[in-house]
């Protein structure tokens, strides 16, 4: 997944051809290229689009560990001249920007690199940089040691320029500092957008999409390692009632109520859903019926004391189920279970938990 600066992709359409995943400012960040996930830049590259050379900052893009993609920012080199041919006179001589290879990123003019100037020592993997006769050449390292400014101070009036230099070097150091945040916020704006599709907008829970994906991971890992896993499914009683009585408003706020009721009271490793209009799953990990059953009635009975919207009350009835012995798609056939244990919930009253036995398999799930 890539997003630019200019340009926005909706979610569903993201896909690139292979050449796209060839590129530098893909390549560089993808987990095999970049294990430890920082920040990479890339090496210089011809831009596709015909901008001219281009250097790419990307960040790897991980929701719970697992790569999903690469936020990158193309910055043209000729811009990155721009800024430095706009440099105060302290830079006239010699200014230029190398990458820590070496390979040189901007300078002003048409002056090249001053090979004799700058050489990387391969040992130390710095620059030792020489005094010519008519100055200093001075390196100043850009960030975090990826890039380094390189400019030269002339003898004369050498204090002068010392702190002229300086006051240079931070208009550099700002403009890095604002693609990076620049950075950030693209970032920050990948996830929102990837939580939002991810999750309800009214229970602020994973949708039904979302914890089905989920769940059957859960599933099929507590399988292979013969753990227990339950699912506990809660539906609201009546609820078609609470619409009617006090409109549609009072009954989003019911949904609302119990789902952070719900949120509340699961352990962090259990996984919460909307599975539907006002009914709520909860996958549990290593957990086995009695111990899922003893958290249904603590939920229940939270909800059951609770109160929402001026004093409003509600009642939830919840069927639990264990997957045990299950063949594929099991999360899937864990929920017909749990939702036969419901309905039977509801034949018993409502407000009440039940757990799966094969025995409810003669009824026909109606509620
Ligand atoms: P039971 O105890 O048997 O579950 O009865 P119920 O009234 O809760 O069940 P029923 O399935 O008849 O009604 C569910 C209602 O939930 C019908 C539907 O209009 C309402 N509903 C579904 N999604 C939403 C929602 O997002 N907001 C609101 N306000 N109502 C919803
Ligand atoms: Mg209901
Ligand atoms: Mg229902």
């Amino acid at each position: 997944m890539c997003l630019w600066a200019d340009a926005y992709v909706g979610i569903k359409d993201f896909y690139f051809s292979e050449y796209i995943y060839s590129k530098p400012f893909w390549s560089v960040a993808t987990p095999e290229n970049n294990p430890t996930n920082e920040t990479v830049i890339s090496e210089l590259y011809l831009d596709a689009a015909g901008k001219g050379l281009m250097i790419s900052i990307s960040t790897p893009v991980y929701f719970k560990d697992e790569f999903k993609g690469v936020v990158s920012l193309d910055v043209g080199l000729d811009y990155l001249s721009d800024v430095l041919y706009s440099y105060n006179s302290s830079l006239n001589n010699y200014a230029s920007i190398i990458t820590k290879n070496g390979v040189l990123a901007a300078n002003k003019e048409n002056i090249g690199i001053n090979e004799e100037a700058i050489k990387l020592d391969k040992n130390t993997k710095t620059y030792k940089l020489t005094k010519k006769t008519d100055g200093y050449y001075m390196l100043s390292n850009l960030i975090n040691g990826r890039f380094y400014l390189i400019y030269q101070l002339p003898n004369a009036d050498f204090t002068r320029l010392v702190i002229k230099s300086i006051y240079g070097i931070q208009i550099i150091l700002t403009l890095f500092i604002v693609i990076l945040v620049l950075l950030l916020n693209l970032t920050k704006n990948l996830i929102k957008t990837k939580k939002m599709a991810e999750s309800d907008g009214l229970s602020q829970m994973y949708n039904r999409m979302t914890l089905e994906k989920i769940s059957n991971e859960i599933v099929d890992h507590a399988q292979k390692n013969d753990e227990p896993v339950s699912i506990i499914m809660a539906d609201i009683d009546l609820f078609k009632n609470l619409n009617d009585q006090y409109g549609h408003h009072v009954g989003d706020a019911g949904i609302i109520h119990v789902a952070s009721m719900i949120k509340q009271a699961i352990r962090k490793a259990d996984i919460v859903g909307r599975y539907g209009g006002e009914e709520f799953v909860v996958t549990m990990p290593n957990t086995n019926i009695e111990t899922a059953k003893l958290a249904a009635d603590r939920i229940r009975q939270n909800i059951e004391k609770s109160t929402f919207y001026n004093d409003k009350k509600v009642t939830i009835s919840i069927g639990v189920a264990e997957g045990q012995d299950l063949s594929a798609h099991s999360f899937h056939a864990l929920c017909q279970k749990a939702d036969l244990a419901l309905y039977q919930a509801k034949k018993n009253g409502r407000n009440c938990t039940v757990k799966y036995s094969p025995d409810l398999e003669n009824l026909t799930s109606k509620h």
